[in-house]
């Protein structure tokens, strides 16, 4: 009988000392018997990668991508090698790889390649030879044999990947916190542990500022069907699976309410009401590589309107100049920002089937004096653009409105 494979990813701050180190090794172990494989992708100790790349940027504040990969995937290679050590310590066989070594080959665009196959010869030798593998995560290499990474966060990726190359059962994403919640649990105390949510509404969590799984690395999930178990590396209770939307599942209309405070707001004022002006802004914008989300133009007044749009705050700087250099060859008016925003959404696939949901979102938020500044939907999410201050206020009061502490 061939035996089972799973997957365990642990992230930075399950491996960011010596003690937490040692506590994966002895979670790891008990995994491994006569009929199951375990192949373990570690990202960098704690905030390794962070550091790194400060180091960087201190020594040239435009780092080439390709040496910024080759010192960004030190990192994983330190713990891989760290955990491989700490099992054998416990008596198990155990080896540790680089992506390189195991196959991940990759695209090249640096500090953000795409896997593009995974050879996995080398895992499954070791298999046969019954040792645990340990798999730096985050990392590849291209045909010319040149290191990349996958996008911060990439460990998850490598994970997926590994997951369907193997094809193991499941994926389990070890980390700092036991699940996903309803809501963020420290503004809401009654935030309840979601136990399963789909790779849709999960996706739609991730890029709503719930930031426990990469996005890539869900999309990647989604497509091959493979599930995720979320779940703390400090506990040994159950978390979150993350899986295929099953009939059950879409009874339920909203499955959590999700807070971003990561974003703001930028407006132009006095622009030309005419043809071609917003694929004239965006397109610049786009140019610098920046993601707009919620957009909205006002109905103009003598034939000028104003635009507001939302971008992460981290590129708030570089959007700014561009929408200037581009105000000004429109002949736009002022351009202003809001750093003080916050995006509130609800997320839920059976969207798709309840109607009035956004109505009783804003009547809740109506109810709670709370103005909208900002509205967006996706087929499964409703978006407000409210103040940052008034957010927790207004995750409460929706968790309230749709009884999210009973699901
Ligand atoms: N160490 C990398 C990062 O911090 C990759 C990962 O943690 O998944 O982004
Ligand atoms: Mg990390």
């Amino acid at each position: 009988m061939e035996k089972e494979v799973i997957v365990q990813k642990f992230g930075g701050s399950s491996v960011a000392n010596i003690e937490r180190m040692k506590n994966v090794a002895r979670r790891v172990v008990v995994y491994k018997n006569k009929h199951t494989d375990v192949v373990v992708v570690v990202s960098a100790l704690g905030d390794t990668t962070d550091e790194l790349e400060s180091m960087a940027l201190q020594l040239n504040a435009d780092p080439p991508d390709r040496e910024m990969d080759m010192l960004l995937s030190t990192g994983e290679q330190i713990s891989c090698a760290l955990l491989a050590i700490a099992i054998k310590e416990l008596g198990y066989e155990a080896i540790s790889f680089t992506g390189r070594q195991v196959g991940i080959k990759t695209d090249k665009i640096h500090t953000k390649a795409r896997i593009m196959t995974i050879d996995g010869k080398r895992i499954n030798k070791a298999f046969k030879d019954d040792k645990i593998v340990i798999v730096a995560g985050y990392q590849g290499v291209t045909s010319n044999d040149d290191i990349t990474t996958l996008g911060r966060g990439g460990s998850d990726l490598t994970a997926v990947a590994l997951a369907k190359a193997l094809r193991a059962k499941v994926c389990e994403i070890y980390t700092d916190v036991d699940g996903i919640y309803t809501a963020d649990p420290r503004i809401v105390k009654e935030a309840r542990k979601i136990k399963n949510i789909t790779f849709d509404e999960m996706l739609e969590m991730a890029s709503l500022g719930a930031q426990v799984i990469q996005a890539r690395s869900i999309e990647v999930a989604k497509r091959f069907n493979i599930p995720l178990h979320v779940r703390s590396s400090f506990s040994k209770e159950e978390g979150t699976m993350v899986v295929k939307e099953t009939e059950k599942m879409e009874s339920i209309a909203v499955r959590g309410v999700t807070c971003n405070k990561n974003e703001a707001k930028i407006t132009i004022c006095s622009v030309p009401d005419k043809p071609g002006i917003a694929a004239k802004i965006f397109g610049e914008i786009s140019k610098q590589g920046i993601n707009v989300d919620t957009i909205v133009q006002n109905v103009p007044h003598d034939r000028l309107s104003d635009i507001s749009f939302t971008v992460p705050k981290v590129d708030l700087n570089k959007a700014i100049k561009a929408t200037q250099t581009i105000g000004n060859k429109i002949g736009a008016g002022e351009v202003l920002e809001d750093r003080n925003i916050a995006r509130v959404s609800l997320v839920g696939s059976g969207m798709r089937s309840h109607s009035g949901i956004a109505a009783k979102m804003f009547k809740t938020l109506a109810d709670e004096k709370i103005n909208i500044g900002m509205i967006s939907t996706s087929e499964i999410s409703v978006s407000c653009i409210i103040g940052q201050d008034l957010a927790d206020k207004a995750v409460k009061a929706l968790h309230k409105t749709f009884k999210l502490e009973t699901i």
